[in-house]
């Protein structure tokens, strides 16, 4: 039973709650809700929120925090129906990836560059802004029927059958409680879930940018030793930076005026793009990395930040959360299926299995890259910036490493395998 507010009365428990509507908590909720809608008994599934987004106005200027969003995120976001939300004047496909290290010239042979042509591809992925990501996902859900509860959760108490959450909204009660709640993870800290957390001492420095040459539907990277640069092509014709500078680096880079600091872009970006203007204020994220020990406890489970930080560098967060996101409602809509509890221990073991062996040496190859291409001058920085131009020179090496920039490598949720229309149905 619920109240006038869409809060469950206790007693009534939710099958599944998600704490956390951002990107991946509100995908989850629209796979989950879809995946039951037209079930006997369908699934009842909530998502308590604190701070949704306003609405965007479609002539809005673009937000400056942008996700590269794999083929295999396209297809999840697809399936749940926020794709087709997503205006196509805010959304920019790119079609090439050109990494290079700062000791090559940006338009030399040695530039590693990753062409959507290889892998027979019309484009590697898209650039979005992460508020109409998460906007879509939320409307998507509710337009399957799903209820989103804006509230904030204090504490929570797992019983034996059920989890009892103490929330802004009320006391919830739920057979299972997904935490999405992003990097800070609530529901990770209270259900005791132990994480290793470290410092990259970076920070990223976030802005829109306008660049005197076109930017070719291309994502370019550019490593340098303090750092890693990124210019990522906006629907607008801007492009959106990603500068993920040594703490001491960015300091500087964030008190100098806008003047000095389009300057810098300039020289760190070798020219490759022209003069560089700013659009927007310069934001800035300290960059810390985060691995959950655990990614489930009796009657939970965590799910994209909440489980896992990786470093921005391989714009990977929102991609692999959305994978989690997939892979848990898959197996849990297959035991409710057959009756059994979306809680059980066994559904929630799978999950941890198959996620963690995906994450793990994921996070291991995006460390490696920053620590030995964004980082140092020792004899494995050396090997590491020849690879580069290594791997461009060899066709297989590439086809590897543009799958895996699609998203396609692994072993994937059944909603991400296939393009929408060779799909079966998600319910
Ligand atoms: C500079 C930068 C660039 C990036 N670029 C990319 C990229 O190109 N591609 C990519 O895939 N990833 C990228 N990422 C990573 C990406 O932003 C994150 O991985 C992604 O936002 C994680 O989504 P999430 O839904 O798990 O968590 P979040 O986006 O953190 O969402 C968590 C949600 O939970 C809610 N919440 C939190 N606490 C509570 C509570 N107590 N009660 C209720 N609700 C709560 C919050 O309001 C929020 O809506 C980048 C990250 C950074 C810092």
């Amino acid at each position: 039973m619920t109240d006038a507010t869409g809060t469950s009365v206790p007693g009534e428990p939710f099958d599944v709650l998600i704490v956390g509507g951002g990107p991946v908590g509100a995908s989850a909720a629209a796979l989950l809700q879809l995946a039951h809608k037209d079930a006997r008994q369908p699934l009842r599934v909530a998502v308590l929120e604190l701070n949704r987004p306003a609405a965007t106005a479609p002539d809005a200027p673009l937000d400056s925090r942008v996700s590269a969003l794999s083929r295999a995120s396209e297809r999840i976001l697809t399936a749940i129906g926020a794709w087709p939300l997503i205006p196509p004047s805010r959304m920019q496909p790119y079609e090439r990836m050109r990494v290079w290290h700062e000791s090559v010239q940006p338009r030399s042979t040695d530039v590693l560059e990753f062409d959507a042509a290889y892998a027979s591809e019309p484009n590697l992925g898209y650039i979005v802004e992460n508020r109409l990501i998460q906007a879509t996902a939320l409307t998507a859900f509710e337009s399957a029927g799903g209820k989103v509860i804006a509230g904030d959760l204090s504490r929570l108490h797992v019983h034996d059958r059920h989890v009892e959450l103490a929330t802004s909204a009320g006391t919830l009660l739920c057979r299972l409680v997904v935490g999405a709640d992003g990097a800070r993870s609530s529901v990770r800290e209270s259900v005791g879930l132990a994480a290793e957390k470290s410092s990259y001492r970076q920070t990223a420095i976030v802005a829109n940018v306008r660049t005197e040459l076109p930017h070719e539907r291309t994502a370019w990277q550019r490593f340098l030793r303090t750092g890693t640069l990124a210019f990522l092509p906006l629907a607008d014709g801007c492009s959106s930076i990603v500068w993920s500078a040594d703490d001491c680096a960015a300091e500087p880079l964030l008190a100098m005026s806008r003047s000095d600091f389009e300057r810098e872009l300039l020289r760190q970006s070798d020219g490759v793009l022209g003069a560089v203007r700013l659009r927007t204020d310069r934001q800035s994220f300290p960059l810390r990395k985060l691995t959950a020990h655990r990614f489930t406890a009796h009657r939970c489970a965590l799910i994209g930040d909440a489980a896992h930080v990786v470093h921005p560098l391989a714009g990977q967060g929102v991609n692999l959360g959305l994978l989690d996101a997939a892979a848990l409602c898959e197996l849990i809509s297959a035991a409710v299926r057959t009756r059994e509890d979306p809680g059980a221990q066994r559904v929630l073991r799978r999950y941890e299995r198959w996620r963690k062996s995906e994450i793990e040496p994921i996070t291991l190859a995006i460390d490696g890259f920053n620590r030995y291409l964004a980082h140092g001058a020792g004899p494995l920085s050396r090997i590491a910036q020849r690879g580069l131009a290594l791997v461009n020179r060899t066709d297989e090496v590439k086809r590897f490493f543009i799958t895996r920039a699609l998203g396609l490598a692994g072993e994937l949720p059944e909603v991400a395998r296939h393009p929408p229309s060779g799909r079966p149905s998600i319910s």
